[in-house]
């Protein structure tokens, strides 16, 4: 079983003590880093508790200048992502389709159909089977996060995910305030996918120090607040732990159902990603920082004669709007730097700029070389069972 803390003690402390510091910033940017903190502590703290914690009146005085300024950071993310709108149309549509046409052909292989009627068996906690499987990834292919992971546990910031949380699969709350990270993942009968959920949040976790080491604690923020770059390591570290498995041990068809489903969900957020992009601009400012439903979407873009009817997907589903293009980047990025190893240095050397074309393009990235990727990739992690 994983060593999870249930003792909140530690995030209440580091409630109080963000609270105090409300009284004591000085400027906008402060003042700022205190509510961010304070606003993801209480949220992680209802998450797990289901109590909520915190001081109304003092977050009430600092929520609408919060507010203000977190649409202010969040929307020079965001604007980058307009302004080259068409960019990204193609960018999406064309691996989408490179994507969905390969993994189809996967999906209706024998050996998919065989792994359907499987019984698989849950993770062993009582044998400490998730801890070994965590562990011996993280020895034999990265064992730095070994070291972050032991640190996490060590300072009892290791929390389980609330039972009732079924949006989220794992969470990262930095404290900006006294630079820490408290990470949340499922503790319930984990599946290879939730387990695969702890490898990607130590990837936010090395992020985190990494800009505390490198850069200033209003670069980490801006980074973290919907960054285009943001889901780059941890979809890395998710998905190699993942690969790891479909090549070693007695658990290779967890792994490969659970990188089925990863592959599903990075299928879904290219799409969801193209569907908004294709968007007229004027559009997408009005839906920023909203939520959006798929279906009328697509339905939207047809009457504009933007979309053929025939696309019109089966099954509909809400898309966080400016959260769906940090995950299809996260997924198409990781993909591209695990073929890549060489551009995976660089693009860490180089990750706290503003995401533009020119920017991929200096890792050795374009549409072109990112789709024909996403194909090598597939191939090589599926092209064995197909029929
Ligand atoms: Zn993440």
């Amino acid at each position: 079983m994983l060593p999870i803390n249930y003792d909140y003690g530690d995030l209440v402390e580091q409630l109080c003590y963000a609270g105090r510091q409300f009284s004591k910033c000085r400027t906008k940017e402060e003042r700022f880093l205190v509510y961010e903190t304070y606003l993801g502590l209480i949220d992680s703290y209802f998450s797990v508790t289901e109590k909520e914690f915190c001081n109304k009146k003092l977050y009430r005085s600092f929520t609408k200048e919060g507010e203000n300024f977190f649409l202010e950071v969040c929307a020079s993310n965001f604007n980058t992502f307009i302004e080259n709108k068409e960019f990204h149309t193609n960018l999406m549509l064309s691996c989408y389709e490179q994507l969905d046409s390969f993994f189809q052909e996967f999906c209706e292989s024998s050996y998919c159909g065989c792994l359907e009627k499987k019984k698989i068996f849950p993770i062993n906690e009582e044998m400490d089977e998730d801890s070994y499987l965590l562990m011996n990834f993280f020895n034999e292919k990265v064992p730095k996060l070994c070291s972050l992971y032991h640190g996490i546990i060590s300072s009892g910031n290791l929390y389980s995910l609330g039972e009732d949380d079924w949006l989220r699969e794992g969470l990262s709350i930095f404290n900006l305030v006294q630079k820490k990270a408290n990470v949340f993942v499922s503790s319930f009968n984990p599946s290879f996918k939730e387990l695969s959920i702890v490898p990607h949040e130590l990837g936010h976790v090395e992020e985190f120090n990494y800009f505390l080491e490198h850069y200033s604690i209003m670069d980490t923020l801006r980074y973290f607040s919907s960054g285009f770059l943001s889901e780059v390591v941890s979809t890395y570290y998710e998905q190699l732990f993942l690969e790891f498995y479909m090549n070693h041990g007695n658990r290779r068809d967890d792994a490969v159902l659970a990188m089925i489903n990863h592959f599903q969900k990075g299928i879904n957020d290219i799409w969801d990603s193209y569907i908004l992009a294709s968007l007229p601009k004027k559009k997408l400012e009005e839906i920023r920082n909203t939520n959006v439903e798929l279906n009328s979407t697509e339905i939207e873009l047809i009457d504009l004669g933007i979309l053929s009817p025939s696309f019109l997907s089966e099954e509909d589903r809400i898309i966080g709007v400016d959260i769906s293009p940090v995950y299809a980047y996260g997924f198409l990025l990781a993909n591209y730097f695990l073929e890549y190893p060489k551009s995976y240095a660089l693009f860490n050397e180089k990750k706290n700029q503003s995401f533009s074309p020119e920017f991929l393009e200096s890792v050795g990235i374009t549409t072109e070389s990112l789709s024909k990727t996403l194909i090598k990739r597939s191939e090589h992690l599926f092209g064995k069972y197909l029929d």
